[in-house]
C-alpha cells in the first residue's frame, strides 16, 4: 500500500493547485480524479448522449476506457487511447462531468482505477469522495473549502488570465449549482470525511494552505 493523502472539497476550492504543490514538496504522485470524470464526459458529449438519460449514459460507458499516464510527473488522461488532457477544462465538459458523476455506473467505472493507483504509489488524490469512499483508510484526509465568492473570483481571474470573456455572477451561479449537485446526490455525495482536517482557504495564501497540509503529512 502506498502512503495516501485524500483531499476533497467543492469546485474551485483550489484542490488541484494545492495538491500539485504538496505532491512536489513531498514526492507524492498527484492524482486528479475530476479529470477522469471529465474524460468520460468528453466521451458522452462526443456521442451526443444527454446527461439526463441514465440508460444512454450507462450504455455509452461500455465503450469508454479511461487510463492515466504521467509525462514529466504531470498526469495525462487517455480516453480510448487518445490523450484528452488538453480538452478537459472547459465549462461544458465540467458541467457534463458534474451531472454524469451522479450516475452509479459512471462512478463504478472509475473506482478501481483510482484505488489501484493508491495501492501502488504514494499519492495525493483529489476529488469529492476520496476520503469518504475511495480511500477511507487514507493516512491523511483533508477537506479543502472556501466561500462561494472566493471560489467564483478565483475562477473568474483564471479565465480572464487565459483571455476568455466571462461573467462573475454566472460563474458564482454555476459554482452554487455544482455544489448543490455534488452535495445532495444519492451516491458518494461530497461531504467532509470522518477524521478529515477542515481547511478553509478563503483568507489563506496558496503557500499557507500548502504548509498547513504538509504539516499533517509524512
Ligand atoms: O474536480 P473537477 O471540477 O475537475 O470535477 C469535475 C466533476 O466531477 C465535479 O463537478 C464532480 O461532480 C465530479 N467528481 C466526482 N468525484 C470525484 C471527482 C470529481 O463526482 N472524485
Amino acid at each position: 500500500m502506498g502512503y495516501n493523502v485524500a483531499i476533497d472539497g467543492p469546485a474551485g476550492a483550489g484542490k488541484s493547485t494545492i495538491a500539485k504543490l504538496v505532491a512536489k514538496e513531498k514526492g507524492y504522485i498527484y492524482v486528479d480524479t475530476g479529470a477522469m470524470y471529465r474524460a468520460l464526459a468528453i466521451h458522452f458529449l462526443k456521442k451526443g448522449v444527454s446527461a439526463d438519460d441514465r440508460e444512454a449514459v450507462a450504455r455509452a460507458c461500455e465503450d469508454a476506457e479511461v487510463t492515466i499516464g504521467y509525462e514529466d510527473n504531470i498526469q495525462q488522461v487517455y480516453l480510448n487511447g487518445e490523450n484528452v488532457t488538453s480538452m478537459l477544462r472547459t465549462e461544458e465538459v465540467g458541467n457534463m462531468a458534474s451531472k454524469t458523476s451522479a450516475i452509479p455506473v459512471v462512478r463504478e467505472k472509475l473506482l478501481e482505477l483510482q484505488r489501484s493507483l493508491a495501492r501502488e504509489k504514494d499519492v495525493i488524490m483529489d476529488g469529492r469522495d476520496i476520503g469518504t469512499n475511495i480511500l477511507p483508510d487514507a493516512d491523511v484526509k483533508i477537506y479543502l473549502t472556501a466561500s462561494v465568492d472566493t471560489r467564483a473570483r478565483r475562477r473568474y481571474d483564471e479565465l480572464r488570465a487565459k483571455g476568455e470573456e466571462c461573467d462573475l455572477d454566472l460563474i458564482a451561479r454555476d459554482i452554487k449549482e455544482r455544489d448543490e449537485r455534488d452535495m445532495t446526490r444519492e451516491i458518494a455525495p461530497l461531504k467532509k470525511a470522518e477524521g478529515a482536517i477542515l481547511v478553509d482557504s478563503s483568507d489563506m495564501t496558496i503557500q499557507q494552505v500548502v504548509d498547513e497540509i504538509c504539516s499533517h503529512c509524512r
